[in-house]
């Protein structure tokens, strides 16, 4: 069966095809960051207006990429949630007034489910249950993850996320915006010189506090006045270096209470180079595996979307949404979803 995914929650807009048998065929995306750079954030009305002018051509280039006409969609795969409502409206109203005219089924997706499952899309994915990490620009989270839909979260940040702590440190470095790939190149040139806290590294829980680690940064930086380029990419070193020492830790306690031996990454700060260094080192030694996605679906993307409504439709079998009525939930807790 082939899935249409359409993705617009926040600044990115992508259309992805899925086939449940040949796997992915096609993903196009528009990235907004250019635009909304000058503002230093996501300007939300901005964001539809552009997932407007996007959502049609993205489309008709996936389906060429992939060789396929509308008429041999059978499902379409959206974004029903978390995110702008103004964005998330774009691409729900989208898929499903082209369901509507296709008479074929909707699928809504949960935009954490589709990061969650990214990394099941490359070649030998783990067999559930494992544990999942998702760090995110809004989300850091750890869950055990049993199959589809069904999510177990074992801990939470009380604060900032860890991608919103990477853009909020670049922005105290004056490295624009979006700050983490940015802050993450600068770390390569830092050095071990200051020494900055380990939020709740033994805590004795899943949990993660990221705010107070920007607090420290803005005291360095106040102290370090003008700032020289080598300061600069000392914090930034340090800066990664707590942040991806306190994932790296909390993730190997998920696994040692889960007992289990999976680990998956997903979101932007998956992305990250050292983290990805340090997980791979401290999975290895516990006879673990971890796996990640593909760096350009860490961040948003179609290609997401569109498997996680492709597992949803196989086991939902005939059971898929035909009735073309729609809302958009800007705010939805992935605990809160069920098996198909
Ligand atoms: P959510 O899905 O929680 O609503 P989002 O979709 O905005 O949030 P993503 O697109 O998954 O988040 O990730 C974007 C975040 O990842 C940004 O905060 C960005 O700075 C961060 N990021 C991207 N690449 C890297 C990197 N190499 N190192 C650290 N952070 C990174
Ligand atoms: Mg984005
Ligand atoms: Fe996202």
């Amino acid at each position: 069966m082939l899935v249409l995914g359409v993705e617009s929650s926040c600044d990115e807009t992508g259309i992805a095809l899925y086939d449940t048998e040949h796997g992915l065929l096609s993903h196009t995306l528009h990235s907004q960051v250019e635009m909304h750079a000058e503002y230093g954030g996501v300007v939300p009305e901005l964001a539809s207006r552009d997932h407007i002018r996007r959502v049609l051509p993205l489309t008709e280039l996936a389906l060429k990429d992939a060789n396929k006409t509308l008429q041999d969609i059978d499902a379409i795969a959206y974004t029903q949630g978390p995110g702008l409502s103004g964005a998330l409206l774009v691409g729900t109203s989208f898929a499903e007034s082209l369901a509507f005219s296709l008479q074929i089924p909707t699928i809504n997706v949960h935009h954490l489910e589709g990061h969650l499952l990214a990394p099941l899309l490359e070649d030998n994915p783990p067999a559930f249950p494992f544990v999942a990490l998702l760090v995110s620009g809004g989300h850091s989270q750890l869950m055990r993850v049993d199959g589809i839909g069904q999510y177990e979260l074992l801990g939470d940040t009380l604060d900032d996320a860890a991608g919103e702590a990477f853009d909020k440190t670049a922005k105290l470095l004056g490295l624009g915006y979006p700050g983490g790939p940015a802050l993450s190149n600068l770390a390569k040139t830092g050095k071990p010189r200051f020494k900055l806290p380990r939020p709740l590294l033994n805590s004795g829980d899943l949990n993660f506090s990221f705010s107070g680690l920007k607090t420290s940064v803005l005291t360095l930086v106040s102290q370090h006045q003008p700032l020289d380029a080598e300061t600069k990419a000392d914090i930034a070193y340090e800066f990664q270096e707590a942040v991806t020492e306190v994932l790296t830790t909390k993730c190997m306690s998920a696994l040692r209470e889960t007992r289990l031996d999976n680990l998956i990454v997903s979101g932007g700060v998956g992305a990250n180079a050292r983290l990805r260094e340090k997980l791979n080192a401290a999975t290895k030694r516990k006879l673990c595996k971890v796996s990640y996605p593909r760096l350009e679906f860490c961040t948003d993307n179609g290609a997401m979307i569109a498997f996680a409504g492709a597992m949803r439709l196989k086991a939902m079998q005939n059971n898929a949404d035909k009735n073309y009525s729609f809302s958009v939930k800007p705010r939805w807790n992935l605990s809160e979803l069920e098996a198909p």
